[in-house]
């Protein structure tokens, strides 16, 4: 074990551990112990890291600027089934290519493993205890996003999302002058609850062609969200793998992310963003789909961005998608406040970010099934996941999160069970998740609130696996999204 861990043993107190730069990432730079210290509330820690945001954006005067953003994200695409991330058979020559002329960043986490709250987090630079949509079908309330700072500097704003989670009334809406959500009906008639790619570049593409044209053309802010690598996969009656069809659902995203691009023409002044919300499971730690767990199967995410100035870099600094709005602000050179990510631009040139604490959680265990929340912090190579029975892995040699060593590393586990806490309690403030049954049923098609949320203990949800673990697999649609496939 000595071996294993030498920095925490080498530590005789909570307050070595807390001061040590290699055992608690951060501690004595501008991202460190202040910055913790003074994180006490979701809100207050907000306000505090807004100004350690503003001087993180001060230090990269070099950065180069872009006129347009255009954000595509990919929901439910895993890193590792992305061919610049190093997949063999993957099918992705339009994120490859980004990737090749841009920025890649390999350690990229989401902040939350569902996709309203993951979402918010890219848009608002909050993290979910900030934001406020701590899962589906929870609204976000009235806080500052990349469009409502971007449409009130005169930039025109369009979204074009692909599920309901994203529908108008959680809250994403604010801020687009166009938010194209109409999912139309599925083949029973009824309210459909996703639509193919296809659907969203279509609209999205209209809207660029109906912009003004030169020499005046505006400066717009395009969001796209394509849903098809979510659940179910492809069309299984082929016979392929479950594998092999999510990696053609991702083929097809890819597909209409490049007719996107290609739309777009030249994008000389155009910052391209590509991202995904969270991962998807395939049995590991005994989840399939996504949403109950942070382990990293989840949380780990494609990140890539692509535009002027931006020279091909692979980045290695861990960062949370949090970091995407303040990043993408600081480029457009706009400021969006009250942020919990970074403007991680100095990573451009090759500049380290220092270390950093990165937050995760998922509230689906609570809002969903009455059992305890998860909350993760990343330090280094350590990541805390708080729980009943608390987690602790060291990433570095056990990247799968498979030995949980919190008995033998208390120093280390109490402090980061306390700074897990700063970041959120285990319980919700504020309003809780929709009342309307019409959202609940339609959540639920998609896979997501399929249990009573009346449960008053709080289960670990790695006791209920058989449950939790098959959260999102949505049986039943398969009919639907291949008449849908076909009909694209
Ligand atoms: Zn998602």
């Amino acid at each position: 074990m000595s071996k294993a861990f030498p920095l925490v043993l080498s530590l005789s107190s909570l307050d070595v551990a807390r001061d040590d730069p290699e055992l608690v990432e951060g501690s004595k730079d501008e991202l460190g112990r202040s910055w913790f210290d003074r994180l006490t509330t979701s809100g207050a820690g907000v306000l505090a890291l807004t100004v350690l945001a503003a001087t993180a954006c001060n230090r990269t005067p070099e950065t180069p600027r872009a006129r347009n953003l255009v954000l595509i994200t990919i929901d439910t695409l895993r890193a590792d089934h992305v061919g610049a991330y190093g997949y063999a058979r993957a099918q992705t020559p339009t994120l490859d290519e980004l990737a090749r002329t841009g920025v890649r960043f390999d350690r990229a986490y989401a902040a939350a493993p569902i996709t309203l709250p993951s979402h918010a987090t890219m848009l608002t630079g909050r993290y979910p205890p900030g934001h406020g949509a701590r899962d589906n079908g929870m609204a976000m309330p009235a806080v500052p996003t990349l469009a409502t700072v971007l449409k009130a500097k005169g930039f025109k704003t369009a979204a074009f999302v692909g599920a309901f989670p994203l529908d108008h009334q959680f809250g994403l809406s604010r801020g687009f002058d166009v938010y194209g959500d109409r999912l139309g009906r599925d083949a029973t008639g009824r309210p459909a609850n996703e639509r193919p790619a296809a659907q969203v570049v279509d609209e999205a593409i209209a809207w660029l062609t109906s912009l003004p044209a030169p020499p005046a053309p505006p400066a717009f802010f395009l969001w796209v969200h394509l849903f098809d690598p979510h659940a179910p996969y492809g069309d299984a009656s082929a016979g392929r793998s479950v594998l092999e069809r999510y990696d053609e659902d991702i083929a097809t995203a890819d597909r209409e992310a490049g007719r996107l691009l290609k739309a777009l023409g030249p994008r000389t002044d155009t910052l391209v963003i590509a991202a995904s919300d969270h991962g998807e499971a395939f049995g590991e730690h005994g989840e399939y789909a996504h949403s109950i767990f942070v382990y990293d199967t989840t949380l780990r995410v494609p990140l890539i961005m692509n535009g002027p100035g931006l020279r091909a870099a692979v980045v290695s600094d861990a960062v949370t998608l949090a970091d995407v709005a303040p990043t993408a602000a600081r480029l457009l050179g706009v400021d969006l406040p009250d942020v919990n990510g970074i403007d991680v631009s100095a990573t451009f040139s090759g500049r380290s970010l220092g270390t950093r604490e990165l937050y995760a959680e998922s509230f689906a265990p609570l809002v969903e099934f009455g059992w305890a929340p998860l909350r993760a912090v990343r330090s280094g190579f350590w990541k805390y996941i708080a729980a009943p029975t608390p987690e602790l892995y060291y990433l570095e040699r056990d990247s799968a999160e498979q030995t949980n060593v919190v008995s033998g590393q208390e120093v280390i586990s109490r402090s980061l069970s306390q700074r897990v806490n700063q970041f959120s309690g285990d319980v919700l403030a504020g309003p809780g998740p929709s009342t309307d049954p019409k959202v609940t049923e339609r959540l639920r098609a998609l896979g997501y609130l399929s249990a009573s949320q009346s449960a008053t203990t709080r289960a670990d949800p790695k006791d209920r696996r058989e449950r939790a673990g098959h959260v999102g697999r949505a049986p039943g649609r398969r009919t639907d999204r291949r008449a849908r496939r076909h009909r694209a």
